[in-house]
C-alpha cells in the first residue's frame, strides 16, 4: 500500500480499533487504491482519500415499541449518510441482532463504490437496527417498523436519502416503514425503495440482486474462462432474497444447483434444488432450510452453515452475510477445483480468502460489482416514481442484464489496466472510486 494510504488505515485504526468490519472493508479498498493516489497528487494535498473512508454524517437513535405481550422493547437505530458526492445516499436497511456501527460503516463505504458503479447518479448509506424480526408476528414487525421509520422519516427524502431493504427488511417491512412514512408526512413520494407493486414498487425488484449476480458471472465467465453456467454445480449460500433469485438465475442459465443454506445449516440435494419448495418455506412459512430436507427424500441436512463450503462445486454464490467464507474456506473451495465465486452477500470473503482466490486464477466477482444489480434496479424505480411511469418485467429485466455486463466490462478494463485480469477487486475498488472522488475534487473541500 502507498505511504500515504498507509498512514490513513493506521489512524483508522487508533480512532476506531473495535470496528473491525469497518477496518477490513477500509483496509480492502485503501490497498488497491495506490494506483489512483500515484496519478492523483492533488488528490493526496486535499486530503480526498481521508474525507472518502469517513462517514458525513451518522444518525442513531432509540426505537421503543410494544411486543405482543404488552411490555416495553427498546432497540438501537441508525442511519450511515456516507457519501454524496455523486447523489442522495442511497442503501439498504438492515435489521439483525449483529447490526452495530462498525457493520454498517462498512455497507455504507462498499455502497459507495457499488452505487458508483452503477453509473447512475447515487451516493452511498446504510442503515438499520439491531431488532430481530425472526420469531416476531406480524403486528410486533409493524409496530417496530412504525416507530423506527417516526424517528427516521425526517432525515430521508426523494433527494436527499432513499433507503431500501437488505438481510431481515424485505417487502413487508418496507410496506410498514413506507405506510407509516407516507402517514407523518403525507407525501407519496419514492423515498423508499423495494415498495409493493400496488404503490410505487418495480417489476424485477425482488429478483435483481440475485439475476445480476448471474448476469454478472455468465459475462465474467464467458470474458475471462471462455465458458458458463451451463452444465456447472453451483452451491449457494443463505436461502433469503439474494440466494433465491441467483438459484432461480443459475438454473436457467444451465447450472445445476445443490445446495443452499441458512444460519443453522445447510441442505445438499444431489438432484438439484427444488426451488418452488424453497419458496414455500422462506417466503410462505417463514421456515427452516433444515425444513427442505424433511420434505424431500433426496436431500440431506447438516447442521452448522460453514460446511456448505466442503460441498464439491464449480461456481459458489456466498449470498448470506459478511465474513462467510475465511482463507480456510477458499482453501477448501479451490481443493475441490471451484472456478468462480461471486459475491451475493456483501463482503462474505474475508480479505485474505478473496486474495488467495484470486492469486489463484478463481474467477472472483466482489460484492460490489456483483451484486450492484439490486441498488441499480432501485435506482429504475426510483426513476419510475419520478416520471409516474411502471416498466414491464422485460423492461427492467433487459437493463438489469446490460448494466451488470457494462459494470463487468468496466471492471475488467480497469483490472487489466492496472495489473491482472483475474484482480476484479482492484478493477472494481479503482472503477468505482474514480468517479467518486473526481465529483469531490470538483465539489471542493466539504
Ligand atoms: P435475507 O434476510 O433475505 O436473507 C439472508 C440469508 O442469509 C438468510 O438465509 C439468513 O439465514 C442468512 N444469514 C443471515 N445472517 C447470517 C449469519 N450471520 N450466518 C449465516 N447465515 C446468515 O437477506 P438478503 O438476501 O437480502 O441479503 C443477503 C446478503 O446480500 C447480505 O449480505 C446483503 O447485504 C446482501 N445484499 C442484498 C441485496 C438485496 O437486494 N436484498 C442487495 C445487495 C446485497 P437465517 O434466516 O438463518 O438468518
Amino acid at each position: 500500500m502507498n505511504k500515504n494510504l498507509a498512514d490513513i488505515y493506521d489512524k483508522l485504526v487508533s480512532s476506531y480499533p473495535e470496528q473491525k468490519e469497518y477496518l477490513q472493508a477500509a483496509k480492502e479498498i485503501l490497498s488497491t487504491l495506490s494506483p489512483v493516489a500515484d496519478a492523483h497528487p492533488e488528490y493526496v494535498k486535499e486530503k480526498l482519500f481521508e474525507r472518502f473512508v469517513e462517514p458525513e454524517r451518522i444518525v442513531c437513535f432509540r426505537v421503543s415499541w410494544v411486543d405482543d405481550k404488552g411490555e416495553v422493547q427498546v432497540n438501537h437505530g441508525y442511519r450511515v449518510q456516507f457519501n454524496s458526492a455523486i447523489g442522495a445516499y442511497k442503501g439498504g436497511l438492515r435489521f439483525h441482532p449483529s447490526v452495530n456501527l462498525s457493520i454498517l460503516k462498512f455497507l455504507g463505504l462498499e455502497q459507495v463504490l457499488k452505487n458508483s458503479l452503477t453509473g447512475l447518479p447515487i451516493g452511498g448509506g446504510k442503515g438499520g437496527s439491531d431488532f430481530d424480526p425472526k420469531g416476531k408476528s406480524d403486528r410486533e414487525v409493524m409496530a417496530f417498523c412504525q416507530a423506527f421509520m417516526t424517528e427516521l422519516y425526517r432525515h430521508i427524502g426523494e433527494f436527499t436519502d432513499v433507503p431500501a431493504g437488505d438481510i431481515g427488511v424485505g417487502g413487508r417491512e418496507i410496506g410498514y416503514l413506507y405506510g407509516q412514512y407516507k402517514r407523518i408526512t403525507q407525501r407519496n413520494d419514492g423515498v423508499l425503495t423495494g415498495k409493493g407493486l400496488t404503490f410505487g414498487g418495480s417489476l424485477a425488484r425482488t429478483e435483481a440482486t440475485g439475476y445480476g449476480l448471474c448476469y454478472f458471472g455468465s459475462r465474467a465467465l464467458q470474458t475471462i474462462k471462455k465458458d458458463s453456467f451451463a452444465g456447472k454445480t453451483v452451491i449457494i449460500s443463505g436461502s433469503g432474497n439474494v440466494a433465491i433469485y441467483a438459484c432461480q438465475k443459475a438454473t436457467e442459465l444451465g447450472g445445476k444447483v445443490v445446495s443452499m443454506s441458512d444460519s443453522n445449516g445447510y441442505v445438499y440435494d444431489p438432484e438439484g434444488i427444488d426451488l418452488a419448495l424453497v419458496k414455500e418455506i422462506k417466503e410462505v412459512r417463514r421456515g427452516r432450510i433444515k425444513e427442505y430436507a424433511e420434505a424431500k427424500n433426496s436431500a440431506e441436512y447438516h447442521e452448522g452453515c460453514r460446511g456448505i463450503w466442503g460441498v464439491p462445486c464449480d461456481i459458489a454464490l456466498p449470498c448470506a452475510t459478511q465474513n462467510e467464507i475465511d482463507l480456510d474456506d477458499a482453501k477448501k473451495l479451490l481443493a475441490n477445483h471451484v472456478m468462480a465465486v461471486f459475491e451475493g452477500a456483501n463482503m462474505p470473503c474475508t480479505l485474505e480468502a478473496s486474495r488467495y482466490l484470486i492469486e489463484n486464477k478463481v474467477v472472483f466477482g466482489p460484492a460490489k460489482a456483483a451484486n450492484a444489480g439490486g441498488v441499480a434496479t432501485s435506482g429504475f424505480e426510483m426513476s419510475q416514481n419520478a416520471s409516474r411511469e411502471s416498466w414491464t418485467f422485460a423492461e427492467v429485466d433487459a437493463k438489469l442484464k446490460t448494466t451488470m455486463e457494462r459494470i463487468f466490462d468496466d471492471v475488467y478494463k480497469t483490472a487489466c489496466k492496472y495489473g491482472d485480469e483475474y484482480d476484479l477487486l482492484l478493477g472494481a475498488n479503482v472503477a468505482g472510486f474514480e468517479k467518486v472522488a473526481d465529483a469531490m475534487h470538483r465539489q471542493g473541500i466539504v
